[in-house]
């Protein structure tokens, strides 16, 4: 688990657009943090930034009470996991969620053991032979959360991950992603634009306008005291 310090962060692209303006969050280990908020006001745009794919104009990011800035990406041990599923379609499922244990040249036995406990926690051991052409959008989100999950990061980014999915698997989803939560020890970053997802998932929501922090506060407090 972890905790994350964002402390004045500011995001100004190239192009001179400021889409992150003063943003102030600590989040506590094991939080289930929702940022909510129109589309263009920067939720990407933060998630990317702790993440390290995008740089941080200006501002510190802590994690664990570390300086973050400069770390490069690979080194963060965080995992995310986006709307478009993003899975390798040459690859079955199996070597789709093995692939990050290859990368860090885990012995075969150690992978299929975690590939086995990762399948069975997202019950998709029937599937692992399969290639992800032949999946529903459900079981692909399955394949790739597995694939987050896999090498056990401390922190979970999560951008729209069940946007493609219809709302009866996105209910179905949603119970899942909690539950995952709660097994995994994991601090959990979480975008939308689903009050429901917001109100039933996050410990505490974050809602975001323009570039900014508007509100931020428990899902009573968000929703019952607008
Ligand atoms: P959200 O996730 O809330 O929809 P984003 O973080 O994706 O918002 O984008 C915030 C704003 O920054 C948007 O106006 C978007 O057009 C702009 N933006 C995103 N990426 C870039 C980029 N690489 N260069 C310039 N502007 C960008
Ligand atoms: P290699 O490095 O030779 O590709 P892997 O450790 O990735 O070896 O596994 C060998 C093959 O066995 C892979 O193609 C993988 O798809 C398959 N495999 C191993 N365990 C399972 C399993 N539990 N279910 C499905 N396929 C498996």
């Amino acid at each position: 688990m972890a905790n994350l310090k964002l402390k004045q962060i500011n995001k100004i692209y190239d192009n001179g657009f400021h889409a992150v303006k003063d943003f102030n969050l600590k989040i506590e280990e094991g939080e289930f943090i929702v940022l909510v908020g129109p589309s263009g006001c920067g939720k990407t745009t933060v998630l990317r930034m702790i993440a390290g794919l995008e740089t941080i104009t200006d501002g510190e990011l802590y994690i664990n009470d570390s300086f973050m800035n400069h770390m490069a990406a690979k080194d963060r041990d965080i995992a995310m996991v986006f709307q478009s599923y993003a899975l390798f379609p040459h690859l079955t499922v199996y070597e789709n969620i093995s692939f990050p244990l290859k990368i860090n040249k885990l012995s075969r036995e150690e992978i299929h053991n975690k590939v086995k406990e990762v399948s069975e926690i997202l019950e998709i051991e029937s599937l692992l032979n399969k290639k992800p052409s032949t999946l529903s959008g459900g079981q692909k989100q399955r394949v790739a959360l597995g694939r987050a999950i896999v090498r056990k990061p401390k922190i979970f980014l999560m951008d729209e991950p069940l946007s493609n999915l219809d709302s009866n698997l996105r209910t179905q989803m949603r119970i899942e992603i909690s539950k995952l939560h709660s097994k995994l020890d994991a601090t959990f970053i979480y975008v939308t634009h689903d009050q429901i997802e917001a109100m039933t998932m996050g410990t505490r929501i974050v809602i975001m306008e323009d570039g900014k922090i508007q509100q931020i506060g428990t899902p009573q407090e968000v929703y019952e005291n607008p």
